[in-house]
């Protein structure tokens, strides 16, 4: 190239990068042509921050900041417009509600920042065996939901039962030896288990309460409530 410029990209507040130029044309930037340049790149800077910013309130607003899940009330929003998908289109559509065992415990034995890196664990292994189109949400503190729209309860048993196996596989090196959880899961399937949100959430739940009644590291589905030798797990 016989002739080069480089641009700063930058704003009052940050340096984003440079801009580039070249041409084979010798002095094809001359001091009218980079002034120009400058004020349009200048621009350019100004819009990229902005984005960026925006971009970063908004998931700020919507994740948890541990986990870097969805957080519960973007989680309840969704869900509302998963539903309302399903509704009209007569789909299905799968919730499961989980909840790590005796965590309690884990935080009293091996301290709150161990806790801290189980949830995460936990939390990475939900979004890595969850499909694209599902959604995975930090609904409380140990708890987590994922929403998995076109799944029938087979379907969404299995994946339950996937994650349950992947989590208790999990295992966490720590001063106080090698530390394993297990997570107990409830699955409701809309419309069978519930044919509004609140109603299938509460189905989700109640599976899940009898998990935990019933041994934990388990998934139960609503129709094993219904003919309890289906249970899984
Ligand atoms: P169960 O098997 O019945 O679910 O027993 P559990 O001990 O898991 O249930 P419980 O609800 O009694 O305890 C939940 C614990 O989760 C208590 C709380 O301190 C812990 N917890 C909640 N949020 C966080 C967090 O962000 N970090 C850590 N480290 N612990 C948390
Ligand atoms: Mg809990
Ligand atoms: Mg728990």
């Amino acid at each position: 190239l016989a002739s080069l410029k480089v641009i700063p990209l930058r704003t009052a507040q940050k340096v984003l990068g440079a801009v580039v130029l070249g041409s084979r044309r010798p002095g094809a930037y001359g001091p009218e042509a980079v002034r120009q340049l400058e004020v349009v790149v200048m621009q350019a800077a100004e819009s990229i921050y902005r984005a960026r910013l925006f971009e970063q309130t908004e998931r700020l607003a919507t994740t948890d900041g541990l986990t870097g899940l969805l957080n519960h009330r973007t989680f309840q929003g969704r869900l509302d417009e998963h539903v309302a998908h399903a509704e009209r289109y007569g789909k299905k559509l799968s919730l499961i509600l989980c909840d790590i065992d005796h965590f309690k415990s884990v935080n009293d034995t091996y301290g709150h920042p161990v806790g801290d890196l189980v949830l995460k664990a936990v939390a990475r292994t939900l979004a890595k065996e969850a499909r694209t189109t599902d959604l995975v949400a930090r609904y409380g503190g140990e708890e987590f939901a994922v929403v998995m729209p076109e799944t029938d309860a087979a379907g969404a048993l299995v994946i339950a039962e996937r994650i349950r196996e992947r989590v208790a596989r999990l295992a966490l090196d720590t001063e106080q030896g090698r530390l394993q959880v297990t997570m107990s899961l409830g699955v409701a399937t809309f419309p069978a288990d519930g044919a509004k949100k609140a109603a299938l959430v509460e189905r989700a739940d109640a599976c899940l309460y009898h998990a935990k009644r019933h041994g934990r590291n388990r998934s139960v589905a609503a129709a094993a409530l219904r003919a309890p030798a289906r249970a899984a797990g």
